[in-house]
């Protein structure tokens, strides 16, 4: 669950930033995580290794996107962050990283579009790509709030992905199920022509998978 404390919060942000190592969804010093802080955010440092990152090097970011500890460097992308965090008031964490499936789709400016039930999980009919936009500008970040205002993940065209949760736990988990869809769907795509679901399959998924987004939002 996202915590209220800071010490703890810095904690968790660490925690989340190796499991994105762990799950084989980041290498070196690529991704950033971060969460909701008062009218700002805790986030990641840019450019620094996660298995040598520690909690007091995660850095506190004001809502107008100012460093409350002058000197300190926060990730790059910063400013998509902070828009995506305005664009979701309901929303208090997000991950970002450049996972495998998900960056190959990125690179070919797909989006994942319902050809699995699961898509859904992320709020719709699909998992929406961005257009692209030099990496850390303040296009990139309105191109990230627009992806993400009717959804909890999307694809970043020539770059990777964004996923948002209600806690690190969930924004971590929903970044790993993108990338699993991602990695399935380019594996159709291998297959031939890949089949969508109809509109009604979709809005019944829609209902239907509420209690997976709400499992995710409680771990
Ligand atoms: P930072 O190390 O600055 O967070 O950048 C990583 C990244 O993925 C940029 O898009
Ligand atoms: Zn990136």
């Amino acid at each position: 669950m996202t915590t209220t404390n800071e010490d703890a919060a810095r904690d968790e942000i660490v925690r989340t930033a190796r499991a994105l190592h762990a799950r084989g969804l980041s290498v070196a010093t690529t991704g950033n995580v971060s969460q909701r802080w008062g009218a700002g955010m805790l986030i990641t440092p840019s450019g620094t290794r996660y298995d040598a990152l520690t909690p007091d090097q995660i850095v506190l970011v004001r809502g107008d996107g100012s460093v409350v500890e002058p000197g300190r460097r926060p990730s790059s992308e910063w400013r998509f962050h902070l828009a995506a965090y305005d664009a979701r008031p309901d929303r208090a964490a997000v991950v970002h990283c450049h996972s495998p499936h998900a960056t190959m789709l990125a690179c070919t400016r797909r989006a994942i579009p319902a050809f699995h039930y699961l898509v859904t999980i992320a709020g719709g009919e699909d998992i929406p790509c961005v257009p692209y936009a030099d990496f850390g500008s303040p296009e990139l970040a309105t191109h990230v709030a627009a992806g993400l205002a009717e959804r909890d993940a999307c694809l970043l065209a020539h770059h990777g992905q964004v996923a948002l949760g209600r806690s690190l736990t969930a924004a971590l988990d929903l970044a790993w199920i993108v990338e699993d869809l991602a990695r399935v769907y380019h594996g159709a795509l291998l297959l031939g022509e890949v089949p969508l679901l109809d509109a009604d399959q979709v809005s019944r998924a829609c209902e239907r998978i509420g209690h997976y987004r709400d499992g995710i939002d409680r771990s």
